[in-house]
């Protein structure tokens, strides 16, 4: 659904209120006026109810004093007093014609009446007079009342004939008939309407009315009660109209109420505020039209800013930043446009930051593998010459375990700058130890990875630590070995590959280079094979403990002899089998094959601790310590019957993780030996954290021992020093009998070497410990 925009929201709201505050004046208007009408009505109403009770009066006292001279008219009396009924009716007829009167009787003293004079068609019967009238008359001289008789009314008049005492009655009365109801309606200044009325059996009769008789005593009859008050509104033939009802004579038991009736219409009334009403209502609707058209100024005022904001959101959606030029006006428009702006500025800025963190290495500051990358395509692209180039950092794994974080950061940006001021453009770091880069100078491929490599014949600085790096390098060529920068990347690996085993530190792709390791990978998926069907096995090469003066242990060392390749030396697939992972099979194999190698011994009664090399990754499985364990218990051997080697730098890899199986491992009580101790970043200080029995020296320091000065040196401080730390050690490589000699003077603890014997199949060294005669010892 699309949402009301702002703009109508606005307008809707603005009219909203105004119509609400209208209808609050309008409702206060109509009220107040109504009610000044009707209070004016009422007001006009009682004046005229006050108007009409003195017309009555006066008309009634007329009435009486005419009566009360006919009375004492002495021919008149004398006619009475004779029974003369002529005399009697001429001189009524004559009286009742002058004044006007509607009903002229008289009566003689026993109630009977001896004259009539009904003016109209009111003959027939004739009304008889209540006494209490008559008492009245006889006391005051005049009784005056208002009857109604025959459904008229009456005002009427009783005065007493005396002869002295009274001997009959004059009776005269005139009609409140339509003529007195005009008469009283011409005296009020409103042009209000009047009606007599008499009650008959709980309801109201109309007698007379100044206009609409009908349907006036149809109201009357069907709408009026006696109990409704003296003042009332109510509807009358579709108007409102208000009532002012006048007894005449009171409701009691023996009388029935007369009343006068005035009203007047509240509608007619509030026509002269009709002429307001339509100039108000006038007022109103221009207003109405003038808020309407002005909201949509404003709101369009306000709102075409807002639009250009969300013109200009819209845009930075799709990447463009442009700022919105702010209106001049002080106001909250404004305030929000440059608000709006600084977003846009920080949204920008920290896009830019973005974009610079997905393309740089957060602890060098050089670009990082994704730029590179984006570099290399783009240089694909321009279908020139170039050579790619990726240099890796030697000793990385050590350096960051003896080093602090910062320090190998400041380590990684020297060596970065360092080979950027050699190559002469900036260098991507796109692993943790490798750096790489592009060289559009061929010529400079010559020259150019062995500068690098000799570079770092000059330690580096870092904190006043002087630290010693080395690299290797491998290159690949566009377009010779690739046209694809995915290809190019494998290849420069490749080509790496090969440098780490170079003396020059430094190797170009060569498409052989990647049948090599096509075949390497095949021959991982042989050894696999080969680790079930017996075609690797185990040589095991006696180590001599010189303080026992026998061989009380032995290395296992594998041996491959493939049906398809012939024998493959160790060093041939082990390093491999450890970067494909291979090495976890090799391993386990090999657990399995020693402890049971060492069962097998132990029932022949030849106790012999079999040592096992382990490799990096073996170092980081958790599980190890649990599997070595749970061989031990198959073969009820127990932990100090294996002893396993592992090398510096598999242990540095991830030091925390290594010490953990390492612990592990020397907590269940098995030996452990730092093999080829001396080739890695040998630090003595480290030794003491690590749950170690034994130092190997390596067969590099050994071998040559006669004849090296140096390594005599060397080997000869490195026992001590490990004598002190608690460690046992042992010397690899030991060829002839004057290194052995100097070993032994030298205080060392182990012998292993070919002048002691080879590694030998198990059957062969059985033979072995049986026959040899360590004569030398
Ligand atoms: P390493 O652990 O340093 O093993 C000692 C190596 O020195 C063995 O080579 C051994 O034959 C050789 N050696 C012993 N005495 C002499 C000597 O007097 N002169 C000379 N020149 N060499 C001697 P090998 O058997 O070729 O093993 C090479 C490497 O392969 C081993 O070095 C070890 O790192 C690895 N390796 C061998 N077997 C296994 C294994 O089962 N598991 C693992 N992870 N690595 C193994
Ligand atoms: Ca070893
Ligand atoms: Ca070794």
């Amino acid at each position: 659904m699309r949402s009301v925009k702002f703009q109508t929201k606005l307008t809707i709201v603005y009219l909203a209120l105004f119509l609400v505050v209208q209808g609050i004046i309008i409702l206060a208007f109509y009220t107040s006026v109504t009610r000044n009408v009707g209070e004016q009505v009422q007001d006009q109403l009682s004046a005229s109810a006050r108007v009409f009770e003195r017309i009555i009066d006066e008309r009634i006292s007329d009435l009486g004093g005419r009566a009360q001279d006919l009375a004492s008219d002495f021919g008149f009396r004398q006619a009475v007093g004779t029974g003369d009924v002529a005399t009697i009716s001429s001189a009524l007829r004559n009286l009742s014609g002058r004044i006007g009167a509607d009903l002229a009787f008289v009566y003689d003293s026993d109630n009977t009446i001896i004259s009539v004079d009904q003016n109209g068609a009111n003959s027939g019967a004739t009304p008889s007079l209540p006494d209490s009238l008559r008492e009245t008359a006889e006391q005051e001289g005049v009784a005056q009342t208002i009857v109604e008789f025959n459904g008229q009314i009456y005002e009427l008049v009783v005065v007493p004939v005396r002869a002295p005492l009274p001997v009959a009655w004059i009776a005269l009365g005139i009609e409140l008939d339509r003529v007195a109801a005009l008469e009283i309606k011409g005296l009020s200044p409103i042009d209000l309407e009047v009606a007599f009325l008499f009650e008959d059996e709980g309801r109201y009769k109309l007698a007379s009315s100044t206009s609409e008789r009908d349907r006036l005593s149809q109201f009357v009859t069907g709408e009026m009660h006696a109990d409704m008050g003296a003042v009332f509104r109510k509807k009358f033939r579709g108007e409102e109209f208000m009532f002012w009802r006048l007894s005449l004579v009171e409701q009691s038991p023996d009388t029935r109420e007369i009343a006068a009736l005035v009203y007047f219409s509240l509608d007619k009334a509030l026509q002269p505020y009709m002429a307001l009403a339509i100039t108000l209502s006038g007022i109103l609707f221009v207003s109405l039209l003038m808020l309407v058209g002005g909201s949509v100024v404003i709101s369009r005022g306000v709102t075409r800013p807002l639009r250009r904001l969300a013109r200009a959101t819209k845009q930075i959606a799709t990447g463009q930043y442009r700022e919105v030029h702010a209106p001049g006006s002080d106001d909250e428009i404004s305030d929000l446009t440059s608000s709006f702006n600084q977003m846009v500025d920080a949204v920008k800025e920290r896009e830019e930051r973005i974009v610079f963190q997905s393309y740089h290495d957060s602890e060098t500051g050089l670009s990082n593998r994704n730029f590179f990358e984006k570099e290399l395509e783009e240089a694909v692209d321009l279908k020139e010459k170039f050579v790619v180039a990726v240099v890796e950092v030697q000793q990385l794994a050590e350096l960051r375990s003896v080093l602090n974080h910062n320090h190998v950061n400041e380590l990684l940006k020297g060596i970065g700058k360092r080979i950027e001021t050699i190559v002469g453009s900036p260098v991507a770091r796109v692993s943790t130890e490798s750096f790489c880069f592009i060289l559009g100078d061929i010529a400079g491929v010559s020259v150019v990875p062995s500068l690098i490599v000799n570079s770092f014949l000059t330690p580096f600085s870092v904190s006043d630590i002087t630290i010693d790096a080395s690299v290797k390098i491998g290159l690949a060529h566009f377009p010779d070995d690739s046209r694809d920068p995915a290809k190019l990347m494998q290849h420069v690996n490749s080509a790496l590959d090969t440098a780490r085993s170079s003396a020059k530190g430094v190797a170009s792709y060569v498409a052989d280079n990647s049948e090599a390791f096509k075949s390497r990978l095949s021959m991982m998926s042989d050894l696999r094979e080969a680790l079930g069907t017996g075609e690797v096995t185990f040589a095991y090469q006696p180590k001599y403990d010189l303080a026992a003066g026998k061989i009380s242990s032995v290395e296992a060392l594998v041996r491959w002899n493939s049906a398809t390749r012939g024998f493959v030396p160790p060093d041939d697939f082990i390093p491999f089998a450890e970067r494909t992972g291979d090495i976890r099979h090799l391993t386990e194999w090999g657990l399995k094959e020693a402890v049971s190698q060492c069962a097998k011994w132990k029932k022949k009664g030849l106790d012999l601790t079999v040592a096992l090399n382990l490799s990096t990754s073996d170092l980081m499985n958790q599980n190890l310590p649990g599997q070595v364990l749970a061989l031990l218990n198959e073969y009820s051997l127990s932990a100090a019957n294996l002893k396993l080697e592992v090398t510096e730098s598999a242990v540095m890899h991830d030091m925390n993780r290594a010490l953990d199986v390492l612990n592990m491992l020397s907590a269940m009580g098995m030996e452990l030996s730092i093999d080829d101790y001396g080739t890695g970043y040998s630090s003595l200080s480290y030794l003491k954290k690590l749950p170690v029995n034994e130092l190997k020296i390596d067969k590099s320091f050994v071998l040559k021992l006669a004849h090296n000065e140096e390594d005599r040196i060397l080997v000869r401080s490195t026992i001590e020093l490990g004598h002190n730390l608690g460690l046992k050690i042992t010397a690899e490589g030991v060829e002839d009998e004057v290194s052995l000699k100097m070993l032994r003077d030298y205080g060392c603890d182990t012998l292993q070497g070919y002048f002691i014997s080879r590694p030998l199949p198990a059957a062969d060294l059985e033979v072995f410990l049986k026959e040899a005669k360590f004569d030398w010892a």
